[in-house]
């Protein structure tokens, strides 16, 4: 390398202030290997994967290209059928708009909703018979705010019964809030009445719900419902929501009749959310909904996740699998742009850089297997929702042992001499202090999330995982040395752009990183005791799964 000039080097010294953390973090001996990396991430980001999107030859391609990795490192397959890939089919799933609502009130009258004008929703993506068709004749209990948090004041479904009934409720986050239990909170919604045994729910348009966002707007985007899922092995499109069979929001003045004579009224709810979130009752309303449901489920694409097996050298932890997983797909090619226009995303940083990382953390541990075996996934479909990593956390294939815990990378933004980690989600469980140990081992600092609004933790696979009752961590990076300016930077310019290119990476900054997140999942590989959530966690309370002092 040639030598700066003395202007050179005297401009750089004054810009670069904090010397001192880059100086420490350089001074760490490689631990993966740098040209592997690079050349790994050159690969799956190159032009010929046509941007990696689930269903398409250049997905196949790089899911290949992964295959191939894990076998050289003579790792065992664990796809299906003893193959690397796990397959499985995603279905498009929209409520079709002839849904159907009538309420019938205690005192025996009917009152018929038009959809559209009256309520929008309609059926869930499992709901229904085999051309997707349903009814429902069910009591209708209204239930507040509907929300199981007691340390905070609610506990909306404390004497009531949901099951086989229809839950009515009003939507609104206590002030005050955990932004993240916010986020997840207004993300769930279906599961809190599936968990219930309730068989639909219907959500009133109540007077402060109009202050965030007026009824036709609501009216627009709820009456949309078109998602895509996939389809488990017994045929069952998944939803995640048990038997529930189907979501209605109800109009400002269809809200107002379906309460209209109960002892807790619209103005009484009005009243309650107005006073900043009042406690309202929880009762039977005494009413029936009967309601028709017509699905659409069209079948979308076929697409794998690559899996791979190392085992582990601890007969005592052999049924406690560690995930290592990096989503592989991305968001392919985006046509009819021109020549000279490059409209194809190659994904380097989201999320190549996380699968090169993968891989190599995948060849450092079959070289020095811990103590758990260890699951390494390639997953697909998570620009899609999450999809792969939902499979698997549903499907993950094992006769001798269950998935344990999650290490999951997404698009560690690699472009600045970083100086600190983010490990989201470990504060939650008793991996913390493993994952603190590596981070220390590198001589940096682990600090908490400092974008929390962005809600990262909840849009990446690490989710699909924690929802399945799985402790998880998510390794990324912090703002520390000019890293909030040039993850900024990332994000508002080549984030899911055309632009997020291969020579954007620092790959000696790849490297470190890939270094932290071997030593994050070697330890938890090695922890002695079960990985298993702190007591009281808001994410263990509501998903299960162990938890810390009980069998
Ligand atoms: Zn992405």
């Amino acid at each position: 390398m040639k030598n700066l000039s003395l202007f050179a080097a005297l401009a750089a010294f004054a810009i670069a202030s904090p010397v001192a953390a880059e100086d420490d973090a350089t001074s760490q001996n490689p631990i993966t290997d740098r040209a592997t990396l690079e050349s790994d991430v050159r690969t799956l980001a190159d032009d010929a994967m046509e941007g990696r999107e689930a269903g398409t030859p250049g997905y196949d391609m790089a899911a290949d290209f992964v295959a191939n990795r894990f076998h050289s490192l003579g790792l065992q397959p664990g796809g299906d059928d003893g193959t690397w890939f796990q397959n499985f089919s995603l279905v498009r799933h929209s409520a079709a708009d002839d849904a159907g609502l009538s309420i019938v009130g205690a005192d025996g009258a009917r009152m018929k909703a038009i959809y559209g004008h009256d309520f929008v929703g309609g059926g869930l993506a499992s709901a229904g018979d085999a051309d997707g068709r349903g009814r429902v004749n069910a009591e209708m209990v209204f239930v507040g705010y509907g929300l199981d948090m007691p340390e905070l004041g609610h506990d909306s479904f404390a004497g009531v019964d949901l099951q086989g009934k229809v839950a009515v409720w009003v939507f609104d986050m206590p002030e005050g809030m955990d932004p993240l239990l916010a986020m997840h909170m207004q993300q769930a919604g279906a599961d809190r009445f599936a968990a219930q045994g309730a068989v639909g729910s219907i959500l009133l348009w109540t007077p402060e719900l109009s202050l965030l966002v007026n009824w036709t707007r609501g009216r627009n985007f709820f009456g949309r419902t078109s998602s895509t899922t996939w389809v488990g092995p017994d045929g069952v499109a998944h939803d995640g929501a048990g038997d529930m069979e189907f979501q209605l929001v109800a109009s400002p003045e269809m809200s107002r009749q379906i309460m209209a004579g109960q002892a807790f009224d619209m103005d009484a709810i009005a009243l309650a959310q107005a006073n900043e979130m009042a406690s309202m009752p929880s009762f039977e309303m005494g009413a029936r909904a009967r309601v028709s449901y017509a699905n659409q489920r069209e079948p979308l694409l076929d697409t794998s996740n690559v899996i791979a097996i190392q085992p582990g050298t601890d007969p005592a932890f052999a049924d406690q699998y560690v995930v290592v997983s990096a989503h592989l797909d991305h968001v392919g090619v985006e046509p009819g742009h021109g020549e000279d226009n490059d409209r194809l995303f190659n994904g380097a940083m989201d999320n190549a850089s996380g699968v090169a990382t993968m891989m190599e953390m995948a060849r450092l541990i079959a070289a020095e297997p811990t103590r758990r075996p260890v699951m390494f996934v390639a997953l697909g479909a998570e620009e899609m929702g999450l999809l792969g990593s939902s499979y698997h956390a549903a499907n993950p294939g094992l006769t001798d042992g269950h998935l344990a815990v999650n290490v999951n990378v997404d698009m560690p933004i690699l472009t600045w001499p970083f100086s600190d980690v983010v490990a989201f989600g470990a504060d939650r469980s008793n991996i913390f202090p493993q994952v603190s140990a590596a981070v220390g081992e590198y001589d940096l600092k682990l600090v908490p999330d400092p974008n929390p609004d962005e809600g990262f933790f909840f849009r990446s696979d690490q989710y699909s995982y924690v929802q399945a009752g799985i402790p998880a961590v998510y390794v990324d990076l912090g703002f520390g040395n000019g890293g909030e300016a040039a993850q900024e930077d990332f994000l508002g310019a080549h984030y899911h752009q055309p632009s997020d290119e291969a020579f954007r990476i620092d790959y000696e900054q790849l490297g470190r990183f890939a270094d932290i997140a071997y030593l994050v999942a070697r330890n938890v590989g090695n922890m002695d005791d079960r990985p298993a959530w702190l007591a009281g966690d808001f994410f263990g309370d509501t998903f299960g799964g162990p938890v810390v002092g009980q069998d």
